[in-house]
């Protein structure tokens, strides 16, 4: 039996817990929130979305960063294990768009209620309002974690499953960095990822709360596109977010300080440059007397009209009848590609998952335990693993801590 210490009472840290306690060691979990799950409980605004109903495979292609890193804890607990292991446990799942796995109560504190039902009825000793400012390795099976109050507890194991930087005031500060570069660990850079983005382009505010579905948004940084895709989008006061803006952003934000980031907006992307002209001189047969500004509302939402105009170079005065084939060009050029200078994203604070970590060339892929310090594990978030929206984020936390459990 082996005295094991969780450091971080997150999904990863609570499912290693539970595993390692199956297997007969000593398993104490420190958290430093007054409860479990601080996190889990606001993710999927509050209904969790558990995971992705969906092979390994999709579960790879979803993974943004170091995805084959985790082709074992994938396979060790996929999502259809994970599903399972809840299921288990007592919580009904249900499947919806996209493949996003949800509890049947759409409440993400049934997920934590079963987590934390499970740790006690396998002795793990739950320790809240426990901030761990330190650990130590005296030698392979000998550790010590030192809490806030200076009390120093003794162990053989350590897993750290403390999270990153993103939502700071969910308890995940990164301080499984400090502890990871105390023992040799490298940790990649670290930026917010998932996370909304700040244009120079101030009018966005007069946008704020509007939502666009069905465009195409592309991320363009350096004259290169790095990630395109259609879906929904959302402007705010500062700039734009909604989830083909949070997923442009996993490859906008590493790029930022060092290169120029556009986003790129396809307003009509099931019409040809061709079907939209067409589709603009229908509109305009009907509205020949009209100011231009009052003859796109069947086109476009009302608050987009005069942005679109402005790119368009047109006097939003002008007649239709007045409107010349090199302004419809233009018109349309502005409908196909509206541009937006991406300065800044909102930050960590904001920010759905943090891209970066312990560098993985380091851990064991199969066991989750540092290749520099034996007895020290890694799991979750901490890890320099990351996911795209859709439950895929989740699963890396449950796979990653599931395989730490099994292995410390
Ligand atoms: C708003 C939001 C919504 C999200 N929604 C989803 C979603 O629906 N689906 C999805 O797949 N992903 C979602 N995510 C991402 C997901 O929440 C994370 O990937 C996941 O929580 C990471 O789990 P973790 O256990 O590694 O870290 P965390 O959940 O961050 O847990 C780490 C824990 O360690 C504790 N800790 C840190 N330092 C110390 C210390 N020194 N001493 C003691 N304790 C410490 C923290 O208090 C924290 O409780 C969302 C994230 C956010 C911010």
């Amino acid at each position: 039996m082996k005295n094991v210490i969780v450091i971080g009472g997150g999904p990863a840290g609570m499912i290693c817990a539970i595993e390692a306690a199956k297997r007969n060691n000593n398993v104490t979990i420190l958290e430093r929130n007054n409860k479990l799950g601080k996190k889990l409980y606001i993710t999927g605004k509050g209904r969790c979305n558990i995971t992705n109903a969906s092979d390994v495979d999709t579960l790879i292609l979803n993974t943004t960063t170091n995805p084959y890193f985790l082709y074992s804890s994938y396979y060790t607990l996929d999502s259809s294990m994970l599903i399972d292991y809840f299921e288990k446990l007592g919580v009904k799942l249900k499947i919806e768009r996209g493949n996003r796995v949800f509890p049947v109560s759409d409440k993400s504190s049934d997920v934590i209620k079963v987590l934390q039902n499970e740790l006690k009825k396998n002795k793990v000793n739950i320790c809240l309002n426990s901030y761990v400012k330190e650990i130590k390795n005296i030698n392979d099976k000998e550790k010590q974690v030192i809490l806030e109050n200076n009390e120093c507890l003794d162990c053989n194991v350590i897993v750290i499953a403390t999270g990153g930087l993103s939502y700071p005031v969910t308890g995940s500060t990164g301080d499984g960095y400090k502890f990871a570069k105390y023992l040799g660990h490298n940790i990649t850079k670290l930026y917010p990822s998932l996370v909304p983005l700040k244009t120079k382009q101030s009018w966005v505010s007069d946008l704020s709360g509007l939502s666009l579905k069905n465009v195409k948004v592309q991320a363009i940084c350096s004259n290169k596109v790095v990630y395109e895709n259609l879906g929904e989008m959302l402007f705010t006061h500062v700039g734009i977010t909604g989830p083909l803006v949070l997923s442009a952003s996993r490859f906008i934000s590493p790029k930022l300080q060092s290169e120029e980031c556009k986003i790129k907006i396809d307003l009509k992307p099931a019409l040809s440059e061709k079907e939209l002209d067409n589709r603009i001189l229908r509109d305009f047969e009907k509205n020949k007397n009209k100011d231009l500004k009052n003859s796109l509302y069947e086109l476009l939402p009302q608050k987009l009209i005069p942005i679109i105009i402005k790119e368009s170079k047109i006097s939003d005065e002008k007649k239709i009848h007045d409107i010349n084939k090199q302004e419809r060009k233009q018109l349309i050029h502005s409908l196909k590609n509206l541009t937006l200078d991406i300065t800044d994203t909102t930050g960590f604070n904001e920010a759905v998952i943090t891209c970066g970590g312990i560098n993985i060339d380091e851990i064991n892929p199969s066991t989750m335990e540092s290749k520099k310090v034996s007895g020290i594990f890694f799991a979750g978030e901490v890890l320099d693993v990351d996911a795209f929206t859709g439950g895929f984020n989740l699963q890396i936390a449950f796979s990653t801590g599931f395989v730490a459990g099994n292995n410390c």
